[in-house]
């Protein structure tokens, strides 16, 4: 087994074993570009070294054999007192990670290698020094594990001592003090001296990078980003190149094109004078790139040539590093780089066009979640505005609202018509019901997986966390940050995209690709947007390929005719209980009170037309597309009254001798109705079996409205689906009595109204005895929210909010089982289903109606499961459109 590559030895398809920035070093260098020359240690000694403790024993004698080749080449030793090697050891995993090791750059200077470097570039002593600090703070932070802090503070002492501003005007002999003070820093803290030898140097060094795999930190990230967590990283070692050699020397980071529009030109920072971090880290100024072409116009040309070539090879935009010493160039590092939402799909249109990538490949550079923030209405960037904080980007949005900072306030205020913003230093299950009433929810503290963040993103809120500048303070309800102070009822403005935080109201503009989706802008127009354009020729890439059809869960003409113009193929799941209520609850009410038969069909007859005329404009809205019904799902005392109000409201009665007899029954009903676990009591299927007539009311509305569409020369596809269906004994006793009405109906209108009968797969017993169920179903749709609830035992209502910040904390899960379907667990189920459902009845369709319709990982595998459509809320449609393409691709 080889453990190190040169340079020259590896490529960019090598990142399991080179790691990224190992794979792409190798990468540019074989492609000719001006690499600092230099090996890669693989991650298969850093798993070797993390299994048994130690490196494996034929490291070293390869890493000797490597460094002989490069002292060779460069015709220096490694630390080598007259003319030393200087090299960087760099960590560099598959993935780019934060908390793994930082960088150590200028490994292999010593007391005794100093001056010799300082001779090597013509007698420059304060490079040499400067150089030198350098190292021993990186080491001593990094590899030694002293605190960082200690060293800054040295070096701003030095700076006020000499009554200076900038490091760059430290003297070589300030330089030389402090490296004897940093030395003394790191033998106090470390308890060892500060190594002499390089290449003791050098060992450790790499033995820390493999270490920095198993921080808690990076741990921590790896679990919520379900990075597999032996893979273990590579190590770099690079020969060292100055760009602190004075001011014909400078580094810099620069973009192929931009980042955020993915335009075409030149983008970039450029620092003169400095070495490695310099640039981010934000101690000088910087300059625009193109101001480069002015101070060096001969590595400007050769730097523009070569983004030109890593676009061209790597058919994607790049990020890279480089550095100029004294006039000439050198690369760092590159990589593909990371882009906003908008600009990652006008690039991908963008390399369409320049032939450089096809349509296929153009649908893996996009996403849903990309898309789905695009959709998000936005604050007005033309609008004037104060920036109060920024915290991080928990849960997108733009959210404007009047300042609370409880629960309580937030639910009285929204009660009264007011919007409002919920800001707590951090938030607890308690304050559910202010997030809910809440436009969007602001917190000091805490991270992506805090509770606020977590419970946001579920409710699809508005949600900036950990905005640490702000100062809550609860009690006399009011923030601050710095000077500015602000009251409970103040108007703020929240983004949940860029993680700002306002002072007053910033106007919102809805996002012009919904704009585009509603049909109010169009591509092709002289006014349309780049974006809107980028987005229209991305979806019908999607559309060209995807198998899966997509359908929207919706329960009312107006929502339907939105989910069409959203690309709605049909519904695959109109709710009917809302039919329920309103000013028809009373009627409901009167069925579940009907003592006899006569009182109960006088319900019922009651009832028929209203739900007739719902389905009537329904049927008409999708015309000619398909449209699943669900019958009565939730429990009956969902349309009663609250027990505790109506309790006190009878006892108040009594007291006054008044009680009124309905009351009094209601109350009754109320009793016998109640149940400890309502989810998993007397709802779906069950109810139509208990409560004669209730479903075959239902039916005959569908069967009634799609003969009166046909009627007006429309084209109803009604389906008529029965929930939470255990066995199939249950099925075919709502089959044969559906049937019969559906034949009655028929009979009367003389019109073969083609009606099908299927059922929901939502529980353990269905999906287990679904080959069964086949028999007397025509087709199956999965409602993987109750599935997900009952295969787990998780009350769905319940356990976002108390355990599962803990959960996803400790990386039991990275992401709800509700939002992304499990699929080890669930999703077996879901695939034996499928099989077994289409074993019995080859034709059986399949489709799913659950939140996950519209989760683009989960839409991946539905379609991999062979499902043959996913049913999602109208506003996701476009996204499960495009993750159906990308499932295809
Ligand atoms: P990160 O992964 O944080 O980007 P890098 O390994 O890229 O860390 O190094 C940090 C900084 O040090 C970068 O700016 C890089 O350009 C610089 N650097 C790394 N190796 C060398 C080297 N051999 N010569 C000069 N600068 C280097
Ligand atoms: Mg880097
Ligand atoms: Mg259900």
């Amino acid at each position: 087994q080889k453990f190190v590559y040169d340079f020259t030895e590896g490529n960019k398809d090598l990142k399991d074993l080179l790691g990224g920035k190992g794979a792409n070093l190798a990468e540019m260098t074989n492609l000719g570009l001006p690499v600092p020359p230099g090996f890669t240690i693989t991650t298969e000694a850093c798993k070797v070294y993390l299994d048994s403790g130690d490196a494996p024993k034929e490291l070293r004698d390869e890493v000797s054999a490597h460094l002989d080749a490069l002292e060779a080449k460069m015709g220096k030793k490694l630390g080598q007192a007259d003319n030393p090697l200087l090299v960087s050891v760099r960590s560099g995993a598959k993935f780019s990670m934060p908390g793994m090791m930082d960088t150590v750059l200028n490994i292999g200077l010593s007391d005794a290698s100093v001056t010799g470097l300082a001779q090597q570039v013509g007698g420059d002593e304060r490079f040499a020094w400067d150089s030198y600090r350098r190292l021993i703070q990186m080491f001593g932070k990094t590899v030694l594990g002293v605190d960082g802090e200690l060293f800054e503070d040295a070096l701003e002492e030095a700076k006020t001592a000499k009554k200076v501003k900038v490091d760059t005007d430290l003297e070589a002999a300030d330089l030389k003090k402090l490296v004897k003070k940093f030395k003394k820093i790191v033998s106090d803290e470390a308890g060892r001296d500060f190594p002499q030898d390089p290449r003791e140097q050098m060992d450790l060094a790499i033995n820390a990078v493999f270490d920095s795999w198993n921080t808690d930190r990076a741990k921590l990230y790896r679990r919520q980003e379900r990075i597999p967590g032996d893979l273990g990283t590579a190590v770099n070692v690079c020969s060292m190149v100055f760009g602190n050699l004075g001011p014909d020397s400078g580094t810099g980071v620069a973009f192929t094109r931009d980042p955020a529009s993915g335009h075409q030109g030149v983008y970039g920072d450029y620092l003169q004078n400095a070495q490695g971090e310099d640039v981010v880290a934000g101690i000088r100024n910087t300059v625009p790139l193109a101001d480069l072409e002015s101070i060096d116009k001969a590595s400007y040309d050769q730097l523009m040539q070569i983004m030109e070539t890593l676009e061209t090879h790597y058919k994607d935009l790049c990020d890279i590093e480089f550095t100029i010493e004294r006039g000439q160039l050198w690369m760092l590092q590159t990589r593909v780089g990371k882009r906003t939402a908008g600009a990652a799909f006008r690039i991908a249109t963008q390399l369409v066009d320049q032939g450089l990538i096809d349509e296929a490949e153009a649908l893996q550079r996009v996403n849903g979640a990309q898309l789905a923030q695009l959709m998000f209405p936005r604050f007005d960037d033309s609008a004037k505005t104060r920036l109060l904080g920024r915290g991080i980007a928990a849960s997108p949005g733009a959210a404007v609202g009047k300042a609370v900072f409880d629960s309580y306030t937030a639910v009285k205020w929204s009660r009264s018509g007011e919007k409002v913003i919920l800001i707590r230093r951090e938030t607890n299950p308690d304050d559910l019901d202010g997030m809910i009433a809440a436009e969007g929810i602001l917190t000091s503290r805490g991270g992506k997986t805090s509770h606020a963040a977590v419970v946001a993103r579920g409710m699809g809120k508005t949600c900036v966390c950990g905005a640490e500048e702000i100062e809550v303070d609860t009690k006399r309800r009011r923030l601050t940050v710095g000077d500015t102070v602000v009251e409970e009822g103040d108007v703020v403005s929240i983004d949940g995209s860029s993680g700002k935080v306002y002072l007053g109201e910033v106007p919102v503009v809805p996002s012009p690709v919904v704009e585009y989706f509603e049909g109010r802008m169009h591509a092709g127009a002289d006014d349309a947007d780049e974006l809107v354009e980028a987005v229209h020729r991305i979806m019908a890439y999607a559309d060209r390929r995807r198998r899966l059809r997509v359908r929207a869960n919706a329960d009312n003409a107006e929502d339907a005719l939105r989910a069409r113009r959203f690309g709605a193929q049909g519904i695959g799941l109109c709710r009917t209980e809302h039919m329920f209520l309103g000013e028809r609850r009373e009627m409901v009410e009167k069925l579940i009170l009907a003592d006899t038969d006569n009182e109960r069909e006088e319900a019922l007859k009651g009832l028929l037309p209203l739900q007739k005329q719902d389905f009537i404009e329904l049927f008409e809205a999708m015309d000619g597309l398909p449209v699943t019904v669900r019958l009565l799902d939730p429990p009956l005392h969902e349309f009663l009254p609250d027990i505790t109000e109506l309790s006190v409201r009878v006892a108040l009665a009594e007291s006054r001798k008044d009680a009124n007899e309905n009351d009094l029954r209601l109350l009754q009903a109320v009793h016998r109705l109640h149940e400890q676990n309502p989810m998993l009591g007397l709802r779906g299927v069950r109810l139509g079996l208990v409560i004669p007539g209730l479903f075959t009311m239902q039916v005959r509305a569908i069967a009634e409205a799609a003969a009166e569409r046909r009627e007006a020369k429309g084209d109803p596809r009604a389906e008529i689906m029965i929930p939470l269906v255990g066995t199939v004994q249950e099925l075919e006793i709502v089959r044969e009595e559906a049937e019969a009405v559906i034949a009655e109906v028929q009979a009367a209108t003389g019109t073969d109204l083609k009606l099908a009968l299927g059922t929901m797969i939502e529980l353990p017993r269905a999906a287990i005895t679904a080959g069964q169920i086949a028999e007397a179903a025509e087709f199956f749709s999965f409602g993987t929210n109750d599935l997900t609830q009952t295969v787990w035992g998780f009350s769905r209502d319940d356990v976002e909010a108390s355990f599962f910040t803990a959960y996803l904390e400790k990386g039991i899960f990275g992401v709800s089982p509700f939002e992304t379907i499990d699929k080890d667990g669930v999703g077996s189920l879901v695939r034996s289903a499928v099989e077994a459902g289409r074993k019995t009845r080859p034709d059986l369709k399949l489709g799913v109606c659950g939140e996950h319709g519209g989760d683009p990982e989960s839409v991946h595998f539905f379609h991999e499961v062979g499902l043959d459509y996913v049913s999602c809320s109208p506003f996701r449609i476009p996204v499960a459109r495009l993750e159906a393409g990308r499932a295809a691709a």
